[in-house]
C-alpha cells in the first residue's frame, strides 16, 4: 500500500477546526510542525493516513490545564493549592499587560512597587507597621534568615524542625542562608526557660515555626508567642505558615497574623496561596524597622513578586471570599443535594458520605463533614485525562468525586465529563 500518496495535504489538515482554533493560541508555526511531523509518521506507516489530524492536534503543547478538584481536599497541592477569585482572576488579567505596578499616574513618576497590595494588607492587619511580599513563604523564611542572623544563629524548638512538603525542611532551608540553628527544648516540650539559656551575643533572631501538617499529641508544651516575647530582647519571628490574616472561628487551631503580632511577635512570616486562599507569595508582617531592613536587603530584588500575583493579592485582600473560604464553608446538606443531582445527571454511582480536609495548607486535625459520588475506581485515570479533567480521590477500592471545592457553577461541566468517560467505557 502507498502510504504517501494517501496522506493528505498540510493545508487540507490545517483546516481542521481543532487546529485552527490552536493556531490562535500557538502560532500557525507551531502548528505546521506538528502537521508536518504527523505526515511524515503516517508516511513511515506508524499511523494511518486519516489520522494525520487526530496525532498532530494530540502532539500540540497543551500547557497547564484547568482541572476541576473533586479531591476533597481545599488545598492541593499537586492542584496548584488556593483557587483564585474571580475577582483576583480578573485582576491577573488586566495586569497582565502594561500596568501601573510601579508608576504614579498623577504624577508620572516612580511609585512604590506593589502599593496597592501592601496597603491593603496593611489595612487587613492595623498591628502590622510594615508589610512586604516575596515569591513564596520559604522565601519569606530565606530572607528573613539572610538578612537577620547570616553567619549567626536562629533559636529554635526541636518541635518546630518541619518538613514543608517534597523533601523540603525547613532547619535545611535556614541553614542554606548561611545562618546557624540553635536547637533547644525537645520534640514535645520546650519552655521559655529553653529559649532564654540558648540567647547570646550572636542570635539573630527567635523562631517560632507553626506546625501545620502535624500535630503532637499527649505530654506536650510549647512557649507561647507573649511569653516568649516578653522575655527575650531579639526580635521574635512567627512562620503561621497559613496566612490567616484575623482569627478564623471555624479554624480555632490556626494561628492568624493580627493575633501573633498583638501576642507580642516582632515578624509575622505565611504563604499567600494556603488560607488566605490568594496567589502563592511570602508575606512578611511587623515591626516597620525591621519589615524595611528585609526590603531593602539586596536579596529582596531575587525573591521579588511578579505584577500578576500583586494584582491577585490585592484582590484577595480586598475582594469578595475566597473558592477557599467557600469550600471550607459550604453546607454538607447542599452538597449531599448536589452530589444526588450530579448522580441523576449522570446516571451512575452512589452517593456516599466523605470526609474533606484543609490538606497541606493547614489544620490537620479538622475534618469537614461532606458528601461524595463513588464510583468504581477504574474511572479515576479517565477523569483525570478528561476534558475537562476531574481528579477524584480514590479510597479502598472506588473513586470518590467530592463537590465541596467544586465551585457551585461547574457540577454541570464535571457532570459532562462524567458522562463522557462512562459512555466511552461501554
Ligand atoms: C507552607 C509553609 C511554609 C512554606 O511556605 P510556601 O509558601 O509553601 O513556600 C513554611 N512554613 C510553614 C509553617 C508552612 O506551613
Amino acid at each position: 500500500m502507498d502510504h504517501r500518496r494517501r496522506v493528505p495535504r498540510t493545508d487540507v489538515v490545517l483546516a481542521d477546526p481543532r487546529l485552527e482554533a490552536a493556531a490562535a493560541r500557538l502560532g500557525r508555526g507551531a502548528i505546521k510542525a506538528a502537521v508536518i511531523a504527523a505526515q511524515e509518521r503516517a508516511r513511515a506507516g506508524e499511523i494511518a493516513p486519516e489520522e494525520v489530524a487526530d496525532a498532530a492536534v494530540a502532539a500540540l503543547p497543551a500547557g497547564m490545564r484547568a482541572v476541576h478538584n473533586a479531591t476533597g481536599v481545599v488545598l492541593h497541592t499537586n492542584l496548584g493549592r488556593a483557587a483564585l477569585s474571580a475577582a483576583a482572576i480578573e485582576a491577573v488579567v488586566t495586569a497582565a499587560g502594561s500596568t501601573d505596578v510601579e508608576l504614579d499616574l498623577g504624577t508620572g513618576r516612580r511609585a512604590r512597587r506593589g502599593r496597592d497590595a501592601l496597603g491593603a494588607l496593611a489595612a487587613a492587619v492595623p498591628d502590622a507597621g510594615g508589610v512586604h511580599v516575596v515569591n513564596n513563604g520559604a522565601a519569606a523564611l530565606v530572607l528573613t534568615a539572610t538578612a537577620l542572623a547570616a553567619g549567626r544563629e536562629i533559636v529554635v524548638s526541636r518541635g518546630e524542625m518541619v518538613e514543608i512538603g517534597d523533601g523540603f525542611r525547613l532547619p535545611e532551608l535556614l541553614e542554606s542562608t548561611g545562618a546557624r540553628l540553635r536547637e533547644v527544648g525537645t520534640t514535645n516540650r520546650t519552655s521559655v526557660a529553653d529559649y532564654t539559656a540558648a540567647i547570646t551575643p550572636d542570635t539573630g533572631f527567635v523562631l517560632k515555626v507553626h506546625p501545620s501538617n502535624f500535630v503532637v499529641r499527649g505530654f506536650t508544651s510549647a512557649a507561647g508567642i507573649a511569653e516568649l516575647a516578653g522575655a527575650v530582647t531579639v526580635p521574635v519571628v512567627a512562620d503561621i505558615g497559613s496566612g490567616l490574616l484575623r482569627p478564623d472561628p471555624l479554624l480555632p487551631d490556626e494561628p492568624d497574623a493580627a493575633t501573633t503580632l498583638r501576642a507580642g511577635a516582632d515578624l509575622v512570616v505565611a504563604s499567600g496561596d494556603k488560607l488566605l486562599g490568594g496567589p502563592q507569595a511570602g508575606l512578611l508582617l511587623g515591626a516597620a524597622p525591621l519589615v524595611e531592613r528585609l526590603r531593602r536587603h539586596p536579596l529582596a530584588r531575587a525573591l521579588r513578586v511578579d505584577k500578576l500575583t500583586l494584582a491577585a493579592l490585592h484582590a484577595t485582600v480586598t475582594g469578595p471570599v475566597t473558592p477557599t473560604w467557600q469550600a471550607l464553608r459550604t453546607d454538607p446538606e447542599l452538597l449531599r443535594e448536589r452530589t444526588e443531582r450530579l448522580r441523576d445527571d449522570v446516571g451512575a454511582g452512589e452517593v456516599v458520605p466523605s470526609v474533606a480536609v484543609v490538606g497541606g495548607g493547614g489544620a490537620p486535625d479538622l475534618e469537614l463533614p461532606s458528601w461524595a459520588l463513588a464510583l468504581p475506581e477504574r474511572y479515576a485515570a479517565p477523569l483525570r485525562q478528561g476534558d475537562p479533567p476531574v481528579a477524584g480521590r480514590v479510597e479502598r477500592g472506588r473513586l470518590l468525586l467530592d463537590l465541596r471545592c467544586v465551585g457551585a457553577g461547574h457540577d454541570a461541566a464535571v457532570a459532562g465529563a462524567i458522562r463522557a468517560v462512562l459512555q466511552d467505557g461501554d
